[in-house]
């Protein structure tokens, strides 16, 4: 079965090589070259199998762990044994937060163990734990309709169903601070995922400085539908609470570096990458490890294929994307010089689902931000928008050719900013978010065939926007 689509889609590519000598579009000159990194994709395993590595050998990798140092000396080698020019570390100094013991239970209206994961850089609770009256809320309009009469000295849960990633992750990144404004004791969210076998979600918060920081944990589907039903029945929620959550001093980390260099203009670049570091749960198999595999095999399948680009093709590993930005934003300062040389920087970090197309980006501010303020901003978009269309065809037999506006990653977002063209990968999300940021994260449930699929298509479009005259600038 598997081979069969493998040489359909080749021969579905190789049938239009024909018609390369004699058509002049874009499309129809990367023809060959897309036929050929098309085939070496599909062909190789490699990637797949440097993803079971990482998964298997390292494991998650937190920011600030020992586990994540071992992956960015496995990424170096890595890079290396795929053939990759220049490759190095750049050192970046990173948080390092580190979960404890971690347990919660009902005591009234019955006693049920809760299944928890703390939310990254939550605060630990007092020693002993905390044990208080849940309240349970299904906004932050409840939320402020309670006000601190009904919230003061009580654990706040918001049971808050997933409506999209964008939409309900406010609740775990604010929830905390929104609660304590009004007095409340802890936080607890509903897991900001599609799916739950009793697997919490956890995930960054980020909390007001001016107001008092309160523990904060993710709590089931399951957990979080219980208590909403106990509330409904009018019953008293009692809750206890312990988390032994703590801050070690900022560690040295890195980001990992590797280039094709140009062969005429190795001073352009075209960045591509994902984040080596992983939440502490499961194996970081699709958050980010694979995003990080696909940028890199999209390199071999490129330098498998024959082929040197014209300008510079530049996979960079970030570090710390979950819980500080710090390898993005170091990113952007360590190369302020030379980001006017860059055409453009695409991030795969939304799992391993099949890529769709691409989304374009200029703001840099992170995910879903297709929003056009001002007309400058109109015409690079209008331009920028033809030049992925001009070559989508080439990315038609993977059927990842809807090209549009919309993000590009949190890693690449501060050079985006920067006025570099950013390009996320638009990946099926279907089944990501079912297991993002869970101990379900781990390598059995990425699929080989769409990886390489994949890797086709961000090698496609890496190789095409490396080579090609104009540029999305
Ligand atoms: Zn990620």
């Amino acid at each position: 079965m598997r081979v069969m689509v493998k040489a359909v889609l080749v021969s579905s590519m190789l049938q239009w090589v024909p018609f390369a000598a004699q058509a002049q579009s874009a499309a129809d000159r990367f023809r060959p070259a897309a036929a050929r990194i098309l085939g070496t994709s599909l062909q190789s395993s490699t990637a797949y199998d440097q993803l079971g590595e990482l998964c298997d050998q390292v494991g998650n990798r937190i920011s600030g762990s020992e586990r994540l140092d071992q992956a960015i000396a496995w990424a170096v080698k890595t890079m290396k044994a795929d053939g990759l020019q220049n490759v190095h570390t750049e050192k970046i100094l990173v948080p390092h937060w580190k979960r404890g013991v971690e347990r919660a239970w009902t005591l009234a209206p019955q006693r049920h163990e809760l299944s928890i994961l703390g939310l990254g850089m939550s605060v630990p609770t007092p020693k002993g734990g905390i044990t208080a009256d849940v309240v349970v809320v299904g906004s932050f309009d409840e939320l402020d309709r309670l006000g601190e009469a009904g919230v003061k000295d009580r654990i706040v849960l918001y049971d808050v169903p997933f409506a999209g990633y964008g939409q309900t992750v406010g609740y775990r990144v604010a929830g905390a601070s929104r609660a304590a404004r009004y007095g409340a004791v802890a936080s607890l969210v509903r897991s900001v995922g599609s799916l739950s076998f009793d697997t919490p979600h956890t995930g960054t918060l980020a909390y007001d400085e001016k107001l008092p920081k309160i523990p904060s944990v993710a709590v089931t589907i399951e957990n979080s539908a219980m208590m909403r039903r106990m509330a409904q029945r009018g019953e008293r929620i009692q809750l206890h609470l312990e988390i032994e959550n703590e801050f070690i001093t900022d560690q040295p980390s890195a980001n990992v570096v590797g280039e094709i260099v140009g062969s005429d203009r190795p001073q352009e670049v075209v960045l591509m990458g994902g984040h080596l570091d992983s939440w502490d749960v499961g194996q970081g198999a699709q958050d980010d490890g694979v995003g990080c595999l696909i940028t890199l095999g999209a390199a071999k399948a490129i330098l498998d294929a024959g082929l040197r680009p014209k300008r510079t093709i530049r996979v960079v590993f970030f570090t710390n994307e979950e819980n500080g930005d710090k390898g993005g934003k170091g990113y952007r300062d360590a190369h302020k010089a030379e980001l006017g040389n860059f055409v453009a920087a695409l991030e795969s970090d939304s799992g391993n689902g099949p890529v769709k197309g691409f989304t374009l980006d200029f703001h840099g501010e992170g995910r879903n931000k297709a929003v056009i303020t001002t007309p400058e901003e109109k015409a690079r978009a209008e331009k920028g928008l033809a030049l992925l269309k001009s070559l989508a065809p080439l990315l038609e037999p993977l059927d990842a050719a809807k090209m549009e506006l919309g993000g590009s990653g949190t890693d690449v977002g501060p050079t985006v900013a920067e006025g570099v063209p950013g390009l996320g990968v638009g990946h099926d999300t279907t089944h990501y978010w079912e297991i993002h940021h869970t101990k379900a994260d781990t390598f059995d449930k990425v699929i080989k065939l769409d990886m390489q699929k994949n890797i086709a298509a961000v090698g496609i479009l890496a190789y095409a926007l490396a080579e090609m005259e104009g540029s999305l600038r």
